[in-house]
């Protein structure tokens, strides 16, 4: 139990990845604010942790939005008066269309949430980080924040800015005590990437394109979230770790 006395705050984590991830810090010890754009969804995850004997509450947010993040600090320091984790990991993919093909609408939405999202979430996590001894912020970024993919484009730049913005952030706060890191999932079994989103054969496509010849799980991510986002992960900051059954490999 690394985490006691740590207060978490985990965007999408509704499903898939960030819901492992609060589950995973919440076992851990930490006191997990679990937030997403379906409240359905974080209020289930939340009474379950609660049942189990563990600390956690839910907020409704869009991370797209600003004043999303700016009330839900102001929940979380209320309920429990610090912040000391940080995971942003709410997403969306983009359609499958070619660069040119995409539609200016399409484009500003995957930015607005993949990218501007994340953004937001650094804008208001780091100043109330500051005002405890600093913490630790993990960017879920992608495989396709490093290379390419087929038909994306959206998607692949948003990730890419997230990299970026993970390193800006580290610079610009590394003197406040704050480390901000990025990981990269290969593809994951999830809510977003299924045999009924993405039809049988192109996850069987998918799970050659990774060294382990398999996609991975939700719980495989949240366990390098876990990790980077504590103590044990001090002298790490400002960089991007795949966790992709070797996909960047080949
Ligand atoms: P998911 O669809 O299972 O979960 C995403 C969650 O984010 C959902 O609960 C959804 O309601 C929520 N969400 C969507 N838009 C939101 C918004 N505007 N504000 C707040 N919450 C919002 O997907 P996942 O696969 O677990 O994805 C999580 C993250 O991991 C995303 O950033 C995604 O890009 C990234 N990722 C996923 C894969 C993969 O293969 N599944 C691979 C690499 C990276």
């Amino acid at each position: 139990n690394n985490l006691e006395g740590k207060v978490a705050m985990v965007t999408g984590a509704g499903s898939g990845i960030g819901l492992a991830t609060a589950q995973l810090l919440a076992r851990r010890g930490a006191s997990v604010v679990l937030s997403d754009i379906d409240q359905e969804s974080v209020k289930k995850a939340t009474e379950e942790l609660i049942q189990n004997g563990m600390t956690a509450a839910y907020f409704k947010a869009d991370t797209s939005s600003l004043e999303a993040h700016e009330a839900m600090m102001v929940f979380i320091m209320e309920k429990f008066g610090r912040l000391d984790i940080a995971v942003n990991n709410a997403g969306i993919g983009s359609k499958f269309e070619k660069t040119a093909e995409v539609s200016a609408q399409d484009w500003q939405k995957v930015i607005d949430i993949n990218l501007t999202g994340v953004f937001y979430g650094m804008k208001t996590q780091i100043p109330a980080m500051m005002k405890s001894s600093g913490g630790s912020i993990v960017n879920i970024a992608s495989i396709l924040g490093q290379v390419g993919f087929l038909g994306a484009a959206a998607y692949i730049a948003s990730k890419h800015g997230v990299v970026g913005l993970t390193k800006a952030g580290a610079l610009d706060h590394a003197s406040d005590k704050i480390r901000v890191n990025a990981i990269g999932p290969g593809f994951i079994y999830t809510g977003l990437v299924n045999e009924e989103t993405m039809g049988k054969e192109a996850i069987t496509d998918l799970e050659q394109k990774h060294a382990l010849h398999r996609l991975g799980t939700p719980e495989e991510v949240a366990a390098l979230c876990a990790f980077l986002a504590s103590d044990e992960a001090s002298f790490i900051t400002g960089s991007y770790y795949p966790v992709d059954g070797g996909y960047l490999a080949m």
